[in-house]
């Protein structure tokens, strides 16, 4: 198991990261002795450790964006919305708001209990444990961070093996920055993860595929440890005729191929209706066209395959229907083109797991009935995507299917709604966050009530019971 080592010129911290202990247990019982001695509760630690990691991002863009394109071949821009800007608005937003968030929230009283003042505390819950993707390295790592910071907490984070780049940055960058007897980062794999939920946290925040969230709810079981689970799924996209085919189409491959498809809440498949499912056909060939030009092999801004064990999987897919456009792929280089698969079996392995790369297919139905059975036979998906006119289609999605997120017009963009709580349902996760939400996940809800000792109406609930006690009791009651 590796902690971070080395120096930072432009981000100083008091405390030397080469003094780490290595070994889970260390780490924890350390993390635990700093919040045992209060000094991550204050508002002002808090508020210092977000801005701290703010600079650190600003200063070392650069650092980070590198890493991204190593592992997942990122084009600088993309990087930073998905990446570096989503964390910063995340940062921002919880400075603006927490000190309105920690306040404590006053709660009526019930008439038979008066006098009496009751209210709720938020209150952090010690050391959490934050096991973070390969796909979004740095965001899935850092925006459940900030709102663990923000709630008073000590935190480990575990950053994915599988971008080794961006998980070495974060190793690196991150004691510097904050404050390291605070917040630790552990690098590696399975053993190194397993040696982790071998210990007592207060949460694990985990995010990944629903196997491994299985393995990591029930090791927190152990200890009685809450857990939050951002898992997976496939998200599908439901089309219907008479919406606008060419913007649908242009959002779609804007959800999907960003990432090269690696995304948890790209649209997986298309489900459209009727006609809408061969017409569409054209205008996801041209949309893709537009965004990654006729060889997007060539596009800074399409990224690849993290590695080949996905890649092999991935092209083994493209068998599974009639290739609308794309297809190519390139093993040495993990490129796999943007591709539409047409005419697909519902039963087919495309259809089967969640695809989770570059591969589209359209499954056809014949009305919205059949598109809504299609979805509610299946998992709960994180996220359920309509591209419709009609105000009824809206309304029976709504009412009748289930899902992390239901969005109308546009695919992934829910989650850059902080007031939205960002996560799934059944097979798709367990626990929400963003924003206040994170705050919420990292906190405990306190109840603190507060009866002044000197009237004492509450005698009439002492016994002995009488008649008339009893009769007061049940209409005050
Ligand atoms: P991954 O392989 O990077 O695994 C995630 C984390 O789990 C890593 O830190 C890894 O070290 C750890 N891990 C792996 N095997 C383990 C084991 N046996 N025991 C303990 N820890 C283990 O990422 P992945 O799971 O391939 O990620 C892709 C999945 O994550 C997809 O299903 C995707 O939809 C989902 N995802 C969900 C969200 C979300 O926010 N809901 C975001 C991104 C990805």
């Amino acid at each position: 198991m590796r902690t971070s080592t080395g120096t930072s010129e432009s981000v100083k911290n008091p405390e030397s990261p080469e003094a780490l202990p290595v070994d889970a247990a260390a780490t924890v019982a350390r993390l635990n002795a700093t919040f045992a001695t209060g000094r991550t509760k204050p508002l002002a630690w808090r508020t210092a450790q977000l801005r701290a990691l703010r600079r650190l991002l600003v200063e070392q863009e650069a650092a980070f964006a590198a890493a991204f394109h190593t592992d997942l071949g990122k084009s600088a821009t993309e990087a930073y919305t998905t990446e570096i800007g989503f964390t910063l608005n995340e940062i921002d937003h919880t400075l603006r708001h927490l000190d309105r968030w920690l306040r404590p929230r006053r709660v009526p009283v019930p008439l038979a209990l008066r006098p009496a003042g009751a209210r709720t505390v938020r209150e952090p819950l010690g050391t959490v444990l934050v096991i973070s993707p390969w796909n979004y390295p740095l965001q899935l790592a850092l925006a459940p961070l900030v709102g663990a910071i923000a709630a008073g907490n000590c935190a480990v984070v575990k950053p994915s093996e599988l971008a080794p780049a961006t998980s070495a940055a974060l190793a690196h960058w991150l004691p510097r920055a904050l404050d390291p007897q605070a917040v630790a980062v552990v690098e590696g794999g399975v053993p190194e993860t397993t040696a982790l939920l071998e210990q007592r946290f207060d949460h694990v925040f985990y995010t990944g595929n629903g196997t491994v969230g299985r393995i990591v709810m029930a090791a927190a079981a152990r200890h009685l440890t809450p857990v939050t689970l951002e898992l997976g799924g496939k998200s599908p996209a439901v089309v219907e005729p008479g919406t606008d085919l060419a913007t649908a189409a242009r959002r779609i491959v804007w959800g999907k191929f960003m990432n090269a498809g690696q995304t948890c809440v790209a649209p997986d498949y298309v489900l459209a209706i009727g006609e809408a499912a061969t017409a569409l056909e054209p205008h996801l060939a041209t949309a893709i066209r537009e965004m990654y030009g006729t060889d997007p092999a060539q596009s800074a801004d399409y990224g690849r395959i993290i590695n080949e064990r996905h890649f092999d999987r991935l092209s083994a897919l493209l068998a599974d229907g009639r290739i609308v456009t794309g297809g190519d792929h390139d093993r040495v280089t993990r490129y796999l083109a943007p591709t539409v698969l047409a005419d697909v079996d519902p039963e087919a392995p495309v259809m089967r797991e969640e695809i989770f790369g570059p591969v589209l297919p359209i499954v056809r139905v014949p009305d919205v009935d059949a598109a809504i059975a299609f979805i509610t036979a299946r998992d709960k998906p994180l996220a359920l995507y309509a591209f419709t006119s009609s105000p009824t289609t809206k309304r029976r999605l709504t009412t009748e299917t289930s899902s992390g997120a239901l969005c109308f017009g546009a695919p992934n963009t829910h989650l850059a709604v902080p007031g939205l709580p960002f996560g799934g349902v059944g097979e798709s996760g367990l626990g929400g966050y963003h924003g206040e939400h994170t705050i919420d996940t990292f906190s405990h809800t306190k109840s603190v009530l507060d009866k002044p000792l000197l009237a004492d109406p509450l005698r009439l609930a002492y016994p002995p019971f009488t008649t008339r006690k009893s009769r007061l009791l049940r209409r005050f009651l």
